[in-house]
């Protein structure tokens, strides 16, 4: 690999982006690239032209910047606003909770809701998932909204779940994350 053929900084708010693009002889098709914190390293095959590899790295960024701007959205009101419009949308609003919010102490679970006692109807989102596509978000939101009505993971609880019409195809992304690190999906949520 040679070393530093190339160094970007983007701005993205109050953050600045490092982009390193390098060359690498080991690629043969297509570039690659991962992004750690404010870095995103970028490799590229030999033969990919100055011009297009320009485009791919513009390309590259604005999806990092777009991917990085949703997830500073999500903050408590957001979150509260898509319980409520999945509540109403999917479960004709009869759904009731106390508090729906991030947290950054849940490891391993996407998210958590209490039933009974002091701390009844207290909805706790991991703020791991925030990244992740919107479609993905409300399904943990409806996922753990459901169990105010079923607090269990009875054929009812999938049933009634099912009213929330991207159910599948989120459960679908959540194996995929969960083979990738060696859990089991169903540990998650
Ligand atoms: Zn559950």
């Amino acid at each position: 690999m040679q070393p530093d053929n190339k160094l970007r900084q983007v701005p993205d708010g109050p953050h600045t982006l490092t982009v390193e693009i390098t060359r690498d002889k080991r690629l043969r098709k297509s570039v690659r690239w991962t992004l750690k914190h404010d870095t995103i390293q970028i490799r590229a095959p030999m033969h990919i032209t100055a011009r297009e590899l320009d485009r791919l790295t513009d390309d590259i960024i604005a999806r990092v910047l777009k991917q990085r701007a949703s997830t500073r959205k999500r903050n408590d009101g957001e979150l509260e606003r898509r319980a409520r419009a999945t509540n109403r949308r999917y479960f004709g609003g009869e759904l009731r909770w106390h508090t729906i919010r991030w947290v950054s102490n849940m490891t391993t679970r996407l998210g958590s809701c209490t039933s009974g006692g002091t701390t009844d109807g207290d909805i706790r989102i991991s703020d791991r998932i925030k990244p992740w596509p919107d479609y993905v978000i409300d399904y943990v939101i409806a996922h753990e909204l459901a169990h105010r009505k079923y607090p269990n993971h009875s054929a009812a609880f999938w049933d009634y779940l099912a009213q929330y019409p991207h159910t599948e195809r989120a459960r679908g992304f959540i194996e995929g994350i969960a083979y990738a690190d060696g859990s089991d999906p169903d540990s998650l949520i």
